[in-house]
């Protein structure tokens, strides 16, 4: 990988950082938790200006059946697995005839597939019982499904109805938390401390984007620090590597070479 070349002092890198953010020291007001995660929304936004879910899916249904799935999964392995799931069971009649031993076999590679094959299966049986196989566009209608948490009804609601909602997974909690915008653990209060400082048309793309950067930059065990677009507004600046080459060499991404430009850092070309 190649080296940075340089790297471009930031306007902001005079601001306390990391432990010594006001953020940090417990010293920042609710005005100014509220001003800085709008920047950094703002931020993000030119960073991961396409953000989107990276399921692969063509209705309502498909996105509900493929984010059960995503539990304890990759996106990109669960896109693996659907194209031969819904070739053979398009919908929810499809899903609902099926045996539940056809859908196990399909989806084994995603982990845990006992138990998503009997909520995908059941899912469905509701889904032609109650709702003419359609998939509700009610919060409290997808989270009667069984299988269904407020992460997937989020999920659905947001990218297949246009119906803003916040995805609280593993890497927005993560760093919701590293940003101190929340310091519950509890993802229903992540959510509603999130959607008290952001404006709620923005919830679906800024999910997107907060995911995005979990696997692009922030990564749980080495955040790349040195090479964050967002050091000058995050108090947990330090966690991972500071040195911009150490942390560069972290950033991934197809969109990478952006990334780290946003940081300040210009690599040679190869
Ligand atoms: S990578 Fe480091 S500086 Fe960037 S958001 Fe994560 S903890 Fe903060």
């Amino acid at each position: 990988m190649a080296a940075p070349q340089s790297l471009t002092p930031s306007p902001v890198e005079s601001r306390p950082r990391g432990p010594r953010h006001p953020a940090a020291t417990g010293a920042e007001s609710r005005r100014g938790l509220v001003t800085r995660a709008r920047r950094m929304a703002r931020t993000l936004a030119v960073a991961y200006p396409e953000a989107y879910c990276e399921l692969t899916f063509r209705s309502p249904f498909q996105l509900l059946v493929a984010t059960v799935l995503s539990a304890q999964c990759t996106d990109v392995r669960v896109n693996q697995v659907t194209p031969e799931l819904f070739r053979r069971f398009p919908d929810a009649h499809a899903m609902a005839a099926a045996s539940l031993v056809e859908i196990e076999e399909i989806i084994r590679p995603t982990g845990f597939f006992r138990a998503k094959a009997a909520n995908i299966h059941a899912l469905s049986t509701q889904l032609v019982e109650h709702w003419d196989g359609e998939v509700p566009s009610r919060l409290e209608d997808l989270v009667a499904l069984p299988g269904v948490g407020r992460k997937t009804a989020n999920v659905v609601l947001g990218n297949a109805f246009d119906t803003p909602g916040l995805t609280i997974d593993t890497h927005f909690g993560r760093l919701a938390r590293r940003w101190k915008w929340t310091e519950s653990e509890d993802p229903v209060q992540v959510e509603k401390e999130v959607g008290e400082i952001i404006p709620r048309p923005e919830w679906t793309v800024l999910s997107h984007r907060i995911i995005f950067h979990g696997r692009r930059v922030c990564h749980s065990r080495r955040p790349a620090c040195g090479a964050c677009f967002l050091a000058a507004d995050c108090p947990s600046f330090g966690l991972g590597p500071t040195d911009p080459g150490t942390a560069a060499d972290l950033v991934k991404g197809e969109n990478r070479t952006e990334l780290l430009r946003l940081a300040g850092i210009e690599e040679e070309a190869q």
